[in-house]
Parts: C-alpha cells; sequence; structure tokens
C-alpha cells in the first residue's frame, strides 16, 4: 500500500517521528536555520556524533540518533546551494529525497519529517523545490511499506501554500 503524505506548519525540532531530517551542510557541524535549530534542541551529544561521521557531500545523507529530540533519529542531508538553475542543482535535491528516505526504509523508519530542504538560505526557488520534493517522495513510497508516513513540515504560511499546491497537481487531487 502506498504511505501517507502530509504536509504541516510546524517547528520540525518539535515533531515526535522516528526520523526528521535535517537540511544540514558538507561539515554536518552545524550552522543556520533548521540546521541550528536541530543541534540546539538535540543537545550537545549530537555534535559529538557528527564530528565522527566526517562530513557529507551534497545530495548524500547520512544517519545520527535524535538525543533530546522526540525524534529517535535524525537523517541529515546536504542539499544543493542554488546558483544559476544549470549546476545540476534538480538532480541533486532529488538526490536529497532520494537518500533520506533509503536511509529511512534501510532502518525501518515508518515515520519520517522532511524540512523544506535548500529554500532557506541555499535560496532554491522553493516552488521548483516543492515540485522535486513531492516527486521524488511520491516516486519512493510507491508500492512500498516503509516509510509509511513521511511529514513535509513547512515554516510559514506561504511555504504551505507552495508545498500544498504543488501536492494537488502532482497527486491529482
Ligand atoms: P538550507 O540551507 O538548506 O536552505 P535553511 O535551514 O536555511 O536550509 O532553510 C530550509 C527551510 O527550513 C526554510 O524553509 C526555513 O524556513 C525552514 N526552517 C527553519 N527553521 C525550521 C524549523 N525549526 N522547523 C522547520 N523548518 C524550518
Amino acid at each position: 500500500m502506498a504511505s501517507k503524505i502530509e504536509l504541516l506548519i510546524a517547528d520540525i525540532t518539535k515533531i515526535k517521528a522516528d526520523g526528521i531530517v535535517n537540511a544540514a551542510n558538507t561539515t554536518l557541524l552545524g550552522g543556520g536555520g533548521v540546521d541550528g535549530a536541530i543541534h540546539r534542541a538535540a543537545g550537545p551529544k549530537l555534535l559529538e556524533e557528527c564530528l565522527s561521521l566526517h562530513g557529507c557531500k551534497t545530495g548524500e545523507a547520512k544517519i545520527t540518533l535524535g538525543y533530546n529530540l522526540p525524534a529517535k533519529y535524525i537523517i541529515h542531508t546536504v542539499g544543493p546551494v542554488w546558483k544559476d538553475g544549470k549546476s545540476k542543482e534538480d538532480f541533486f535535491l532529488a538526490q536529497c529525497y532520494f537518500n533520506s528516505l533509503d536511509i529511512a526504509s534501510k532502518y525501518g523508519l515508518k515515520t519520517i519529517a522532511f524540512p523544506s530542504i535548500s529554500t532557506g538560505a541555499y535560496r532554491f526557488p522553493t516552488q521548483k523545490a516543492a515540485e522535486i520534493a513531492l516527486t521524488e517522495i511520491k516516486k519512493f513510497t510507491e508500492n512500498k511499506a516503509i516509510p509509511e508516513t513521511v511529514m513535509m513540515i513547512l515554516f510559514s504560511q506561504k511555504d504551505f501554500q507552495i508545498y500544498n499546491d504543488a501536492y494537488r497537481r502532482i497527486f491529482n487531487v
């Protein structure tokens, strides 16, 4: 049976899922935006575990424990920085969603929550990012039992609207 996909306006650090995804940078050592919020909420043990991972390449994903978060695991993925739209940004963003879902499924995570990867400091246009995110999630979860629920956590009403419009186009609802 296909997975359930939910769009929510929320702070991802408060989400009680098996896994939440962090829009990290290549050092995996913390930063601004959602990355900073996740490190603050998870506590200093997260940085200790991240130090042992020796970074992460754009489009790839690595998993850690969730420490003080309500989520059991954090999947750290590195989105592309938007340049000109001709530097494989779409490909790398799709890879972030695919590789994060792949790790979640290998770890048997039934519920996973994504932030809007790359659309903050990395300046990826939100509408294009929403289409890539939801298309990739749809492709991955079709005919797969795990994850059972995939949440997209939006941080503003405006982003929610953009993702909701894309959802309706992609899922024909
Ligand atoms: P990137 O560097 O990948 O662009 P950012 O953290 O700058 O990552 O932004 C990605 C998205 O995460 C933006 O839409 C931003 O508004 C959102 N965001 C920031 N803090 C949180 C949070 N606590 N929970 C959910 N989303 C958040």
